[in-house]
């Protein structure tokens, strides 16, 4: 078997994605165990985005996203992960379609935020006295991966079914072989 070097990222969604690529992980540890995930957030491990900056352009084999495009930090992430991965494949209807969340792009942020949060709405600014202040990533309306970056393929399905996990999982290596690029779907 050829060893894949893998990234995961959760970019906007619920995590039932993440919970499917758990709940199909017993069928196919075999496989995942002998590739290589270099870079993962927040499944498996939470690596910075300096980690993901200092790899060498294209050194990931396959970049496995989930969730769409919701945030300026969103597409930098995805832009990044293009520049250093072979392929990407967008995981789930969220980072294939844009998902349900994507209903939110008839209306603007400040339209949504006067919904949820009325005249109230929260700073990006986060400040703990003596402990940190950060500034949140702005939000944008909720869009399909393939709107910030090129994707080579799509697993959609929300979340989509464990068995079409285990079988994308299962075909990582003819993936590299085969270069099946163009958008095709791995599983329809
Ligand atoms: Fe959640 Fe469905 Fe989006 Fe996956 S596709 S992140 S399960 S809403």
């Amino acid at each position: 078997m050829v060893t894949i070097r893998l990234a995961f990222y959760l970019s906007s969604g619920c995590m039932g994605c993440e919970m499917a690529i758990v709940d199909g992980l017993a069928e196919v540890y075999v496989e995942l165990s002998q590739h290589e995930i270099v870079w993962s957030a927040p499944l498996f491990t939470t690596s910075k985005y300096s980690d993901l900056e200092s790899l060498p352009d294209k050194y990931i084999d396959v970049a496995i996203v989930e969730g769409g495009i919701n945030s300026e930090e969103n597409e930098r992430v995805v832009r990044l992960l293009r520049k250093k991965s072979k392929k990407i494949i967008a995981l789930g209807t969220c980072a294939v379609h844009g998902g349900i969340p994507s209903l939110s792009s008839f209306h603007s942020v400040a339209e949504i935020f006067d919904e949820v949060y009325g005249e109230r709405h929260p700073s990006r600014q986060v400040v703990v006295e003596g402990k940190y202040s950060l500034t949140l990533p702005e939000i944008t309306p909720q869009r399909a991966v393939s709107s910030a970056v090129k994707v080579d393929h799509y697993l959609p399905g929300c979340p989509p079914k464990v068995e079409a996990i285990e079988r994308l999982i299962s075909s990582l290596d003819s993936l590299k072989d085969e270069w099946l690029i163009s958008g095709d779907s791995v599983c329809t």
